[in-house]
């Protein structure tokens, strides 16, 4: 068993920023992730994904991310480059590949029980993101469909579909944005379908204007006054350059949400069919919280009640990234800094 004051659980971004401020705060820690190597989810997504955001808003604390030349947004790749220069030149003490099984009170302390041993800790922050926890719908039809189905976390890039009928689901970022990569490669078949008619945000809004929006509505709840409905109230869909250039080509256009699976491709209600040799699912996540398990700390929607970053039931216990629950933007590269912050804060606090 190892001891340390803090065990951050996770080292994408958010636990990379929980890093950052333990330090400054003078505290023991040690990072541990699941990965091999650096970058977190980015370094799973489809290949031609780009940041809603430009490059210098799209830092964590400390140091800018540099621009990717000759391109607005940066790729995947970039911010996968990026996170790994970041937890080099702060020295971060991250243990990869250590997976974290569970997390057990332990009189005074908590215990963080892994593939590679055991970290007995004063405090946790847990930031393991949402990647690892895809969310499908449950839908009629599923298990007599012989094509492929597949979430946003498996969809790498349009060749793989080449020739195929082609089904989207989702009418969020991923959903468009897939969409959008698949509607320019000739000789696929494309559906694309929405439960509600798709919400693009206008052309000038980008990560940006979605981080102002999501602070105002977390100021706002702070204080009492009428929600501002934050991004929501915005629309759904950044339009980054990939997704204007589909719209203005005339092809993102959505179907509403079919009610069956058939065999051989999907249904609606009235009975008319589209063929489908692969179901894209792109339906979102949830919290990648099972570690948390034996604490016993799970409420609404397989969250844990927090207060700030803080678990209600568990002072000893941050959450971190995930969604605004943790933060406002918490669960973006630009937001997670303020709230990394502020449970190092009280963390040290804590601990004296
Ligand atoms: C398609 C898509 C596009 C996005 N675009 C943007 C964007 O343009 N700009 C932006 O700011 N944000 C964007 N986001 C949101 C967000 O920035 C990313 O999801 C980001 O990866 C979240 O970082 P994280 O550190 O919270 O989680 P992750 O990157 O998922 O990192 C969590 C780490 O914890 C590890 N882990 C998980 N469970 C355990 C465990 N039990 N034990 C040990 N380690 C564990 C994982 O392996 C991983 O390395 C996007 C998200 C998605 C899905």
């Amino acid at each position: 068993m190892t001891t340390t004051d803090v065990v951050v659980i996770g080292g994408g971004q958010a636990g990379l920023a929980a890093g950052y401020h333990l330090r400054r705060q003078n505290l023991d820690f040690v990072v541990l992730d699941a990965q091999s190597t650096a970058g977190g989810a980015w370094q799973h997504t489809w290949n031609s994904l780009r940041l809603f955001s430009p490059a210098a808003f799209s830092s964590l604390p400390g140091r800018l991310m540099p621009p990717e030349p000759g391109q607005e947004y940066p790729g995947a790749a970039h911010v996968v480059g990026y996170l790994s220069d970041y937890e080099q030149r702060y020295g971060l003490p991250v243990h990869r590949p250590v997976t974290v099984r569970s997390v057990h009170r332990d009189g005074t302390r908590l215990r963080a029980e892994t593939d590679a041993g055991h970290w007995s800790a004063r405090a946790v922050v847990s930031a393991t993101g949402t990647w690892w926890r895809p969310f499908l719908p449950a839908v009629p039809g599923q298990e007599t469909f012989t094509g492929r189905q597949l979430h946003t976390t498996g969809y790498r890039r349009p060749s793989d579909f080449a020739g195929q009928h082609v089904v989207v689901v989702g009418g969020g970022n991923s959903g468009a944005q897939i969409t959008a990569d698949l509607s320019g490669h000739g000789g696929i078949d494309l559906t694309w379908v929405t439960q509600r008619p798709p919400r693009l945000l206008a052309d000038d809004i980008d990560g940006r204007a979605l981080f102002d929006a999501a602070t105002a509505r977390r100021r706002a709840l702070d204080e009492g006054l009428t929600d501002t409905g934050g991004v929501a109230s915005l629309g759904d869909i950044v339009a980054v350059p990939p997704v204007r250039t589909a719209r203005d080509a005339g092809l993102l256009k959505a179907q509403p949400m079919f009610t069956a699976l058939t065999e051989d491709g999907v249904e609606w209600p009235d009975g008319t069919r589209a063929r489908a040799a692969s179901v894209i699912w792109c339906t979102g996540f949830r919290p990648a919280l099972s570690h948390l398990a034996p604490l016993g700390l799970r409420g609404r929607r397989g969250h844990i009640a927090t207060r700030g970053t803080r678990a209600t039931d568990e002072p000893r216990l941050h959450l971190l990234g995930y969604g605004d629950w943790t933060g406002p933007a918490s669960a973006t590269l630009i937001g997670v800094g303020r709230p990394a912050r502020d449970a190092a804060r009280e963390i040290a606090a804590l601990l004296g």
